[in-house]
């Protein structure tokens, strides 16, 4: 027979190999719960760190985009600090202008602004009256 040694070595191959087969599942089948928890434990793990990882990478992200938005706002005040006093100073003027001239208008009861005072009695009178009311005289 000639065709029967190739036979036989491709048996014992195949036989090799399921062999080797079995063997690998065997000891797929004894690890495999142990190797599988152990893997799974070290993904978690490696998704732990990276989420600790993101989650510094956002805090330390905020941190310091805050500092760059107060550093930012405390850069434009202090350019602007000569400025801003102005303003400030121009508000406290105003204000207290304001304050005065409504001071002033509490005092003199709102009608001086269109009284006067009669140049010959000295009587309080109308600015646009053409005689005074209480002497008599011509004012014009
Ligand atoms: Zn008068």
């Amino acid at each position: 027979m000639f065709e029967a040694p190739l036979f036989f070595k491709i048996f014992f191959v195949v036989m090799i190999l399921v062999a080797i087969g079995v063997f690998v599942f065997a000891l797929m089948l004894m690890f495999g719960t142990k190797t599988r928890s152990k893997l799974l434990a070290r993904q978690v793990k490696s998704l732990r760190g990276a989420t600790d990882l993101s989650k510094e990478d956002i805090e330390s992200m905020l941190t310091n985009l805050s500092d760059v938005s107060i550093k930012s706002r405390k850069k434009v005040i202090e350019e602007n600090e000569d400025n801003l006093k102005d303003i400030a100073d121009a508000n406290a003027r105003i204000n207290k202008g304001a304050v005065k001239e409504t001071a002033k208008a509490f005092k003199e009861g709102f009608t001086s602004s269109n009284k006067t005072y009669c140049k010959y009695c000295g009587a309080e009178i109308d600015a646009d009256s053409v005689y005074c009311n209480k002497c008599g005289k011509k004012l014009i």
